[in-house]
């Protein structure tokens, strides 16, 4: 495709949770389609073969390592994105972790780490990015990786499924706070997803072969999802083409929480 057709041209965004499934998945299609990338992960080795795939094809990507419970690295992975770019487009807030255990065996330690990733991340990550989208005169766009448990509740998953609905309200409330600044804020809610997170969550159900069926048996596509296809939908709401959509959660469900 000839670059001046391609949805990304010259943006640049930051990816975070880029060394495996969803977000691995996003960072190549926002590549294929002209965006300038930050990559970020806490697997290295992983992160940086993305890095190299996006090079090899002649995209555009570094990687910074960053875990995105600290506020320190979420600041710095987007500032490294304009130290290099001059600029940030994008925020794609998609490391997510996954706490199988019901709310009674779930520890302190537990439940301090899932909402330091999958709710603090995101905040520490926004109140960054917003400062500098707000200094650009065209904005920026923010994009969130919450859930369908963000949208309707599933079993053995209390604090993971808080944590999804506290994405979906944080990207619903800053869309409203910025949409007359030029800020476009949304969230992905991916359904039941092929990727490593799923197979480790699965593997940790007391029957994972029954977990498996269960999780095909629910899908009314009659399949589970890809990454490419979240990654498909996160390219649009990112890009120009999106232009007039602000503060949705869209499901990339296969129809699940249509039932
Ligand atoms: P994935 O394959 O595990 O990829 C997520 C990546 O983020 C992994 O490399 C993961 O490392 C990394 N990560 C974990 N904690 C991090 C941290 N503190 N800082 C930086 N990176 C970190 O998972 P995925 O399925 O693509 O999930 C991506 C997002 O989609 C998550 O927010 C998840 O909650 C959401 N989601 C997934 C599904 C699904 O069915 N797969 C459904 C709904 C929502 P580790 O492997 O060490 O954790």
């Amino acid at each position: 495709m000839p670059p001046a057709n391609r949805a990304l041209e010259g943006k640049a965004a930051v990816i975070t949770g880029a060394g495996s499934g969803i977000g691995r998945a996003s960072a190549l299609r926002f590549a294929q389609q002209g965006a300038r990338l930050v990559l970020t992960d806490v697997h290295d080795a992983e992160a940086d073969a993305v890095v190299r795939a996006i090079a090899q094809a002649g995209g555009t990507a570094c990687f910074v390592h960053a875990d995105v419970s600290r506020r320190a690295d979420n600041e710095r992975m987007i500032d490294v994105c304009v130290e290099r770019y001059g600029r940030l487009d994008i925020l794609f807030c998609n490391a997510g972790i996954t706490l199988p255990k019901l709310l009674s065996h779930s520890s302190d330690e537990d439940i301090d780490r899932l909402l330091a990733v999958n709710v603090k991340g995101p905040l520490y990550a926004a109140r960054h990015a917003i400062a500098i989208m707000l200094g650009q005169p065209d904005g920026g766009v923010l994009l969130f990786t919450a859930s369908k448990t963000g949208l309707v509740a599933q079993t053995d998953s209390p604090v993971y499924c808080a944590s999804k609905g506290a994405v979906v309200m944080l990207a619903k409330a800053l869309a409203l706070d910025y949409a007359a600044r030029g800020i476009r804020v949304n969230a992905l809610c991916p359904g039941i997803i092929d990727t490593p997170m799923l197979r480790q969550f699965a593997d940790a159900m007391p029957d994972p072969g029954a977990a498996w069926a269960a999780y095909r048996a629910a899908q009314p596509l009659g399949r589970l999802g890809t990454p490419e296809e979240c990654a498909a939908a996160a390219l649009w709401l990112v890009s120009p083409e999106a232009s007039f959509v602000t503060g949705v959660a869209l499901p990339v469900d296969g129809g699940f929480t249509a039932m």
